[in-house]
C-alpha cells in the first residue's frame, strides 16, 4: 500500500537526461573554476613575492662580491706600494733592487692573474718598473720600451694624493693608440702615491685591473637570479648587460643607455640606493655600490690619452648600480605556463565531475521515475477512494494527515490541502478515548492491530461532535509502521432512530410523560433505594375530574388537548429526579424520591391549583375550558411492604378526594 509514503513524495519536474546532467555538472564546474582561480591567483602572488625576494638576495650577493673585489684590489695596491724592494730602490740601492722589484711585480701579476699591468712610475710620470700580463705569460718591459705617462690623467690624479689614499679610475675600456682595444678589455686603474722613508713623495704604484674578472664574479654571485644581470655606471650606461651590444655606450658614443631606455626606473634608481620596481618592462631590483672607500678618490677620467681628467669625483658621485631585470616576457611565460597547468587540471577535474554527474543524473532520473510512479499510484488510489461512500483518512505514524478522501472532507469539514502534514489525530479524536486512555486509533498505531469502533465520536473542524462508526487499521510495509488508515461512516441518522425507538419504549406517545411500564420500574427502583438507605419516598396519584364529560361535550380531540396540557403542567412542576408518568387514560402518577409526604402534598396542591386556574385550555369554539384534578398522596413507611401497597394507598386517597367533592388533594390514611 503506497499511501503512507505519500507525504514524502516531493513534487517532481520532468527533465531530460542532458538537462539533468547539466543541473549537476554546471554548479560543480563553477565551483571548480572558482577554487582553481583562487588557488592560482594565490600561487601567482606567492610566486611573485618569492621572485622579488630572491632577486633582492641576488642583487645583495652581487653588490657584496663587487665590494669585496674592490677591497682586495685596494689591499693589493697598498701591499705593492709598501714593498721593501720598492723602498730599497728609492733609497738608491742600485739596479739590483730594481730587478728585485720587477721580480716581485712579476710574481704578483702571475699569482693574482687579475692585473693587466703593474707599474711603478717616478715623480715625472716615467715608468720605472712595469710588468704586463700578456694573457698569462707575464713579462717585465725592458728599459728602452718604458714610457713617460706624465701627462695621463691617472698619473696626475694619483700623484697629487696624500699618503694611504687611493685613486680609482672610472670603469672603462682599454684604449691603445687612441683606439678601443679589441677584443674589448674593460679596465679599472687603481693607484696610490709612493713615499720614501723620509716621507718624500717619489712616484706612484698603479695597477690595471681586468674589469672582465669583476663582471665574471658579479655574474657568478648572481647565478641564481631569474633576471638578467646588469651593472650600470653613474651615467646610466651599461658596464655589463644581458645583451653585449648594449654595453659601453659611452665608449662607443652610441647612446645605448639604461637611463634612456627605462627613464622612470632610472629616476627611481637615482632616488633610492636599493629597491625594487615593477614596470611594464618587468621587475627591476637594484643595489648601489660605492667603489670609493674613505681613502679613495676618483676623477671623471679622460678619453683623450693625454687629456687631464675633467673633474674630481666625490665618494657619493662615483657609484655603480647592480641590477637584476626580470623581463615581462619571462613573467608572462611563467603565468602562461601556470595558466596551461591550471586549464589542464580544470579539464581533468571537469571530466571527472562530468562522469560523476552522468552517474548522479541517471540515479536521479531513476529516483524521479520511482517518485512519478508512486505519484501515479497515489492519484489512482485517490480517484478510487474519492468514489467511496465512506470517509477515509490516512495518518502517518506521528498522527499527521497524509490523505483524506472527498467524503471525509465533506463529513468533517477538514481539508486535505490545508491540513496535509499537520497533526490531526489529537483534534479529530479529542472526544473519543479508548479503554487504555489512548484512542483506538492510537492503539492501532501502537499495538499494530485493527480496531473497530461501533459508536465513536469524531470532532469536526467547527468543533461539533459527530457520531461515527470506524475502523482503524495500521499500515506496515516490510515490518515498518507507516501509519494508520481510518475508514468511517456518519451514524447521526442511525443514532437518532435508535434514540427515538428507545423513547417510544419508555414514554407515552400522546403526552411525552413516562409510560406506565417505565413508571412502575422507576417506582420499584426508588422503593428499593429508599428502603435500603432509609430515605423518604412519596407518590402522588392525579386524576382529571369528570373527564368523560369533556370528551362527551367537546370531542376526543379536545380531550387529548386537555391531557397534553395537564401533562405539560405536571412535567414543568416536577424535578428531574422525579418521574412523572401517565398511569392510565386520564390518570397520572408522580414518583418523588427523597420527598416527605408534606412536600408531596404541597406539590400536588400546586399542580391542582395551576390546573384549576389555567387559562390556556379552550373548547372547540375557543371558550375557556375549566378543568380540575384530584390527587391522592402517600409516603413510604416501615409497614408498607412494597410499591404496589404504596400505589393502592395513594389510590385510596384519590378515591377519597373524589368522594369529598373533587378538585382537592387528600393524604392517604396509613394502615394500622
Ligand atoms: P371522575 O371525576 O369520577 O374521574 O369522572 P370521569 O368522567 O373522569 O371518570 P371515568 O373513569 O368514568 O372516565 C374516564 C374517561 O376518560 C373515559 C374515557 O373515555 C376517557 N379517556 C380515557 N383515555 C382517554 C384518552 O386517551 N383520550 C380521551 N379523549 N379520553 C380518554
Ligand atoms: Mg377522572
Ligand atoms: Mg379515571
Amino acid at each position: 500500500m503506497p499511501i503512507p509514503g505519500a507525504t514524502t513524495i516531493p513534487e517532481v519536474k520532468r527533465t531530460s537526461y542532458a538537462g539533468e546532467i547539466l543541473q549537476i555538472f554546471i554548479p560543480i564546474l563553477l565551483v571548480l573554476i572558482f577554487i582553481l582561480g583562487v588557488f592560482f591567483y594565490l600561487e601567482y602572488s606567492v610566486e611573485t613575492e618569492l621572485l622579488a625576494e630572491r632577486e633582492n638576495n641576488q642583487v645583495l650577493l652581487g653588490s657584496r662580491s663587487i665590494t669585496r673585489i674592490l677591497e682586495n684590489i685596494a689591499k693589493d695596491v697598498h701591499v705593492l706600494s709598501q714593498s721593501t724592494n720598492l723602498q730599497n730602490l728609492l733609497n738608491g740601492q742600485g739596479p739590483q733592487s730594481k730587478r728585485q722589484l720587477e721580480e716581485e711585480f712579476l710574481n704578483f701579476a702571475r699569482n693574482k692573474a687579475s692585473f693587466d699591468q703593474i707599474r711603478f712610475l717616478d715623480t715625472t710620470g716615467k715608468e720605472v718598473v712595469r710588468v704586463n700580463y700578456n694573457r698569462g705569460s707575464v713579462a717585465a718591459v725592458s728599459e728602452e720600451k718604458l714610457q713617460n705617462k706624465g701627462t695621463r690623467y691617472y698619473f696626475r690624479d694619483t700623484f697629487k694624493l696624500d699618503p694611504g689614499t687611493l685613486f680609482i679610475s672610472p670603469f672603462d675600456l682599454n684604449v691603445e693608440q687612441g683606439r678601443i682595444e679589441q677584443p674589448l678589455k674593460p679596465m679599472i686603474r687603481v693607484g696610490t702615491p709612493v713615499f720614501d722613508t723620509r716621507g718624500e713623495k717619489r712616484g706612484i704604484v698603479l695597477v690595471n685591473y681586468f674589469g672582465n674578472e669583476l663582471v665574471a664574479y658579479l655574474k657568478s654571485a648572481m647565478s641564481g637570479s631569474t633576471g638578467g644581470v646588469m651593472l650600470l655606471n653613474s651615467d646610466g650606461y651599461w658596464l655589463s648587460a644581458p645583451s653585449p651590444a648594449d654595453e659601453w655606450g659611452f665608449m662607443f658614443k652610441n647612446e645605448r643607455r639604461f637611463s634612456t631606455r627605462y627613464p622612470d626606473v632610472w629616476q627611481e634608481m637615482l632616488a633610492q640606493d636599493s629597491s625594487q620596481r615593477t614596470s611594464e618592462a618587468g621587475i627591476f631590483t637594484w643595489r648601489t655600490v660605492y667603489p670609493l672607500s674613505q681613502e679613495a678618490t676618483s676623477s671623471t677620467g679622460s678619453v683623450d690619452p693625454d687629456g687631464a681628467s675633467g673633474a674630481a669625483v666625490g665618494n657619493q658621485e662615483y657609484f655603480w648600480k647592480v641590477v637584476s631585470h626580470v623581463p615581462q616576457e619571462i613573467l608572462d611565460r611563467a603565468s602562461l605556463k601556470r595558466l596551461g597547468y591550471g586549464l589542464a587540471l580544470l579539464l581533468a577535474l571537469s571530466l571527472l565531475a562530468l562522469i560523476g554527474s552522468v552517474f548522479m543524473a541517471s540515479a536521479r532520473l531513476q529516483e524521479k521515475a520511482a517518485i512519478l510512479s508512486l505519484r501515479r499510484n497515489e492519484q489512482r488510489l485517490r480517484s478510487i477512494t474519492s468514489e467511496l461512500a465512506e470517509g477515509l483518512i490516512v495518518l502517518d505514524a506521528d498522527g499527521n494527515l497524509v490523505m483524506m478522501n472527498r467524503e471525509a472532507e465533506e463529513i468533517l469539514g477538514w481539508r486535505e490541502k490545508h491540513h496535509k502534514g499537520l497533526p490531526l489525530l489529537d483534534q479529530l479524536l479529542e472526544a473519543d478515548t479508548g479503554k487504555s486512555g489512548a484512542t483506538p486509533i492510537e492503539d492501532a498505531l501502537d499495538l499494530q492491530k485493527v480496531y473497530r469502533v461501533e459508536e465513536g465520536v469524531f470532532r469536526r473542524q467547527d468543533g461539533s461532535s459527530l457520531p461515527v462508526t470506524y475502523t482503524a487499521a495500521p499500515v506496515s510495509i516490510d515490518d515498518t509502521l507507516h501509519g494508520v488508515v481510518v475508514s468511517f461512516q456518519d451514524i447521526t441518522d442511525r443514532k437518532r432512530m435508535q434514540d427515538e425507538l428507545k423513547r417510544m419504549a419508555t414514554h407515552d406517545a400522546l403526552t411525552g410523560l413516562c409510560n406506565r411500564r417505565m413508571t412502575e420500574e422507576f417506582l420499584k427502583q426508588s422503593f428499593i433505594q429508599a428502603q435500603r438507605y432509609k430515605k423518604e419516598l412519596a407518590i402522588c396519584m392525579l386524576d382529571i375530574d369528570l373527564f368523560k364529560q369533556v370528551n362527551d361535550s367537546h370531542g376526543h380531540q379536545i380531550g387529548d388537548q386537555v391531557l397534553r396540557e395537564v401533562s405539560h403542567i405536571i412535567s414543568n412542576m416536577t424535578r428531574d429526579v422525579d418521574c412523572a408518568g401517565r398511569y392510565g387514560g386520564e390518570e397520572f402518577i408522580l414518583v418523588l424520591p427523597e420527598t416527605p409526604v408534606e412536600g408531596a402534598l404541597a406539590l400536588a396542591e400546586r399542580i391542582r391549583s395551576q390546573v384549576a386556574h389555567n387559562t390556556v385550555m379552550e373548547d372547540e369554539q375557543g371558550n375557556p375550558l375549566k378543568i380540575t384534578i384530584s390527587a391522592g398522596v402517600a409516603g413510604i413507611q416501615e409497614k408498607i411492604q412494597g410499591p404496589d401497597q404504596l400505589v393502592s394507598l395513594a389510590d385510596s386517597a384519590l378515591y377519597h378526594a373524589k368522594e369529598s367533592g373533587r378538585n382537592r388533594v387528600e393524604q392517604a390514611t396509613h394502615p394500622l
